[in-house]
C-alpha cells in the first residue's frame, strides 16, 4: 500500500494503477468505510483511498477540532483490505495559501442538510471535485448514509462533464440498527442506547408504507414519536423524492427517502431510508 501526501506524488502513483476506484473518507474509518472500500474493487484495478477531515465542509460551531483521528488504526485497516493508494494530505496540501476557489452545487445542496448546515455542501462539494482532479479515479464510492451527499455529488459531476462514475453502496448498521458512523463514539452510554429511536422510527415508517400508509405527514410522525419518546431534539424528518430529496405529501408508487437529523446532547445524528417502490 502506497501512502501518499502531495498533489505529484498522488498523480504519479496512480499513473500506472489502470482503472481505478476510489472511496474518500474523513477517517475514524469503520465497517461502513470498509464496505466501500469491498464494494470499489468491483470492476476495477486497483483501489485508493482518501483520508482528509476537510475543515471548508465544518460549521464554525461544529467539531473540526474533537472529530476523531486514529490514524494508524485506519491504515492498519486500509492495508488489510488490500487496498494500493491512500491519499493522506495536510490542510495546507488541499488549501494552500491563497486557495480562494469554491464550488456551489444548486438546490438540492440547499435543503435538508444543507439548510442546517449552511455551507456545508459547497465544503464538501469543492474537496471531492479537488479529490477527484488529483487521485483521477474511474468510479468513486459514496455511501446511501450521507443519501443528500451522493445527490449533490451527482448533480456537480453531471454539471461539469467530470469522467468519474458515483456509486453508492448501502448503509451499514450496528446490530440494534443504530448506522454505523465515525460520530457514534461521541455518545454516552445512555445516548447510544436511546439513538436506536433513528432506526426504529425509520422502521416504523416503512412498515406502514408496506402497510399502504401514503400520507408524508402521518409517516414523519411515527417517526417523530420514536424520536419523542427519547431526549433526542430533531433537526428535521423529511419525506422526499428519490433523485430531487424534494419534499413529498404524498408518497407516489415510486416511492421516497426518508431521511433525518436528531441530536443527542452535543452528537448530532444522521439516517435514511429508502421507500422502494410498491
Ligand atoms: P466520512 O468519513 O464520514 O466522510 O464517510 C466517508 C464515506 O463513507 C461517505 O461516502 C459516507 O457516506 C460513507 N459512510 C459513512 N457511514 C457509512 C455507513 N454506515 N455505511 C456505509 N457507508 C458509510
Amino acid at each position: 500500500m502506497k501512502i501518499v501526501r502531495t498533489v505529484a506524488e498522488t498523480r504519479a502513483a496512480r499513473a500506472p494503477l489502470g482503472r481505478l476506484g476510489f472511496v474518500p473518507t474523513m477517517g475514524a474509518l469503520h465497517d461502513g468505510h470498509m464496505s466501500l472500500i469491498g464494494l470499489a474493487r468491483d470492476g476495477c484495478d486497483a483501489v485508493a483511498a482518501s483520508i482528509f477531515v476537510n475543515p471548508t465542509q465544518f460549521g464554525p460551531n461544529e467539531d473540526l477540532a474533537r472529530y476523531p483521528r486514529p490514524i494508524e488504526a485506519d491504515l492498519a485497516k486500509l492495508e488489510a483490505a488490500g487496498v494500493e493508494l491512500v491519499f493522506l494530505p495536510t490542510v495546507e496540501i488541499v488549501y494552500p495559501a491563497g486557495f480562494d476557489t469554491r464550488i456551489e452545487v444548486g438546490a438540492i445542496a440547499e435543503r435538508l442538510e444543507g439548510a442546517v448546515r449552511p455551507g456545508h455542501f459547497s465544503g464538501v462539494a469543492t474537496v471531492v471535485s479537488k479529490l477527484f482532479n488529483i487521485v483521477q479515479p474511474d468510479v468513486a464510492w459514496f455511501g446511501q448514509k450521507d443519501v443528500q451527499q451522493t445527490r449533490v455529488v451527482r448533480q456537480m459531476v453531471r454539471d461539469l462533464d467530470m469522467p468519474v462514475d458515483v456509486r453508492v453502496g448501502p448503509t451499514l448498521r450496528e446490530a440494534d440498527g443504530l448506522a454505523m458512523s465515525s460520530r457514534n463514539v461521541y455518545l454516552s452510554a445512555t445516548d447510544r442506547a436511546q439513538a436506536v429511536a433513528l432506526y426504529r422510527g425509520l422502521s416504523a415508517a416503512e412498515a406502514a408504507w408496506a402497510g399502504g400508509q401514503r400520507d408524508a405527514a402521518a409517516l414523519r410522525s411515527l417517526i417523530a414519536a420514536q424520536i419523542a419518546a427519547t431526549t433526542g431534539v430533531v433537526d428535521y424528518i423529511s419525506i422526499a423524492e428519490t433523485n430531487t430529496l424534494e419534499e413529498l405529501e404524498l408518497v407516489p408508487p415510486a416511492g421516497a427517502v426518508i431521511s433525518l437529523a436528531v441530536r443527542y446532547g452535543a452528537t448530532r445524528l444522521i439516517d435514511n431510508l429508502v421507500l422502494s417502490a410498491r
